[in-house]
């Protein structure tokens, strides 16, 4: 490491620049001076060590290494300090990788006065972060984190900006994980951090909070200031799962459940015995929402990517009880599926969905499309088919203007007469499109068995479109495939603009997602299509507005 101080900087004073620098970034760094005492020291420098500031500060170097090491190690960082040697690794601690020093050269090639010091980050690639995992599966908690502003600065100060963030809130973290903790960019705006040992809820949510209040430090950035703010999703091993696939999923999924309502900005995942608990508590309040007027339709704009047109809209059944509060989609889901209440729910949401697209048709709105989702269990249900029929009569509407989305977990399971039965909708005009594609296994052999128009390709497939090549190249064969069989593509999960930019230039021509438009009540849609240029445009914040033009 070597560094230029500008000259005129007074050789008894410490570096003003490297002071800041360390103190901003949260580096576990330090600066000594020419004899090797320890004048600098920042926060993480000293949690690293276990020590505070103020008991480091003063101290020589010699003494950082153990006792047991020092006499061998003494010869060595002598050398060291009178300059005979470049840099060195001294090594402070069995457990932890060497501590590095290095001389702060001065710019006008005067002997230098500086000497950094730096505990190397526990910075680790994915694939080494795995193996650790694995071998620590008894007990660590895996943390995903994601920084909200990312985009916002991308946006306003640009990629570089964007990257020099993510940079320092790196340096950040490696400073406030605690000694054994780990981490890795999971890529984009993300980061997958380790934390070893057996977690109590209490005992994570505490280092989460310690981690946060570190992290969200107010920086300054091309002369913004800026005040990071992150979400926390947490698995905990082994309660969450002991391979690395499970702890990541959950953790997603607790990332996910982050963002909705009840906001927070730490989640922690929920034991697979949820499921259990989710149906006690949900079976009965859905029945009397299926029953009564409990239930309400979102719609999430579906735009052709290339020119912002609004093509069509997916229909997402929210539920907001009065005494439970607003539910998670996929719990409630779920719950229908397990107690058998799915097809009536189907039911509901296909007679809401079509009336509200025939009363757009009648106020001038015309949406092309509407894509709805159906579980399996509605296509053996001996009422769902004639009731999609009866419903299009009543509503005066045609088939080839509805998409029904049935997910690949579901298309690889689906019985033979399922089968028959989504070939009969074919037929009779629907359009069928495989939502969530990508999360199974043998999607692409379904799709050469059955009569789909669509592809959902689900946002896992193109989380790091942006920067991963093998996601690039994934998508590009999938692009490739669709255009030669005449399938329609739409990327699911679009979160950030450079994802955005990333498809268009990989020729996926439809998307929906976050940066897109967010689902929106039936009052948001008519707002939004009332407009007449029907363009749609992200604001800085990432919601969809329309555009002027
Ligand atoms: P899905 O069919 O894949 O729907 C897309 C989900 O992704 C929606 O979640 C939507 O809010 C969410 N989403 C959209 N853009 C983004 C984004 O940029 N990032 C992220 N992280 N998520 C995004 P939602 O509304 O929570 O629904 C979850 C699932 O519940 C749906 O997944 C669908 O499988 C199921 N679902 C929702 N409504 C119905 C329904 O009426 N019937 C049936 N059978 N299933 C439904
Ligand atoms: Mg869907
Ligand atoms: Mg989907």
């Amino acid at each position: 490491m070597s560094a230029h101080l500008p000259s005129t900087e007074p050789a008894d004073l410490p570096p003003g620049p490297w002071l800041s620098l360390l103190e901003q970034q949260g580096r576990p760094a330090a600066l000594a001076d020419r004899q090797g005492d320890l004048q600098v020291v920042s926060e993480a420098f000293a949690r690293r060590l276990g020590h505070s500031t103020a008991e480091l500060r003063g101290l020589a170097i010699a003494e950082l290494i153990p006792l047991a090491r020092r006499q061998e190690l003494d010869g060595l960082l002598q050398e060291f300090l009178q300059g005979q040697l470049p840099e060195l690794k001294l090594p402070i601690d069995a457990e932890a990788p060497a501590l590095r020093l290095a001389w702060l050269q001065e710019a006008d090639g005067a002997p230098a006065s500086w000497l950094l010091l730096e505990l190397p980050e526990r910075r680790l690639e994915r694939r080494a972060f795995e193996e650790l995992l694995r071998e620590h599966g008894g007990a660590v908690a895996l943390l995903h984190l994601h920084l909200q502003q990312l985009d916002l600065v991308q946006g306003k100060l640009g990629l570089e900006a964007g990257e020099a963030l993510l940079e320092v809130l790196a340096h950040r973290l490696a400073g406030c994980l605690p000694p054994a903790g780990l981490f890795c960019r999971e890529g984009g705006d993300r980061f997958l951090a380790l934390l070893p040992g057996r977690w109590s809820r209490e005992a994570v949510l505490q280092a989460v909070d310690g981690l946060l209040a570190g992290l969200e430090q107010p920086l300054t950035l091309t002369q913004h200031v800026l005040e990071p703010a992150f979400h926390v999703g947490v698995a905990r091993s082994p309660a969450d799962g002991t391979a690395f696939a499970a702890l990541h999923r959950a953790a997603t999924r607790a990332l996910e459940l982050s963002h909705q309502p009840p906001v927070s900005a730490c989640r922690l995942a929920e034991p697979p015995e949820r499921g259990m608990q989710l149906r006690e508590r949900l079976a009965g309040p859905l029945a009397i929402a299926l029953a009564g007027e409990g239930l309400e339709l979102a719609f999430q704009p579906i735009l052709e990517l290339e020119t912002s047109r609004l093509v069509g809209a997916e229909v997402l059944c929210r539920w907001d009880d009065p005494v439970l509060g607003r539910q998670v989609p996929s719990d409630f889901i779920n719950v229908a599926v397990a107690t058998e209440q799915i097809s009536a729910l189907g039911r509901w949401v296909v007679e809401a969905a079509l009336a509200t697209l025939a009363a757009w048709d009648r106020a001038g709105h015309h949406l092309e499309q509407i894509g709805i989702n159906i579980s399996a269990l509605q296509l053996e249900d001996p009422q769902g088919m004639p009731f999609l029929r009866q419903a299009l009569v009543r509503h005066g509407l045609l088939a080839d203007r509805v998409v029904l989305e049935l997910a690949e977990a579901d298309v690889i399971a689906l019985s033979a007469r399922a089968g028959d039965h989504l070939r009969d909708l074919h037929h009779q005009g629907f359009r069928l499109a495989m939502d969530d594609f990508g999360t199974g296994y043998s999607g692409l052999k379904r799709l050469s068995q059955l009569p789909f128009a669509q592809v959902k390709v689900d946002r896992s497939l193109i989380a790091a479109i942006d920067y991963d090549p093998m996601q690039q190249a994934m998508l590009l064969a999938l692009v490739t495939t669709a255009a030669g069989s005449g399938v329609e593509l739409v990327a699911e999960g679009i979160e950030r603009s450079r994802q955005l930019q990333m498809l268009q230039s990989l020729g996926c021509r439809y998307g929906q997602g976050f940066h897109l438009a967010p689902p929106l009540s039936v009052a948001e849609m008519e707002a939004s299509m009332a407009e007449p240029s029907g363009r749609w445009r992200a604001d800085a914040a990432g919601r969809v507005r329309l555009g002027e033009g």
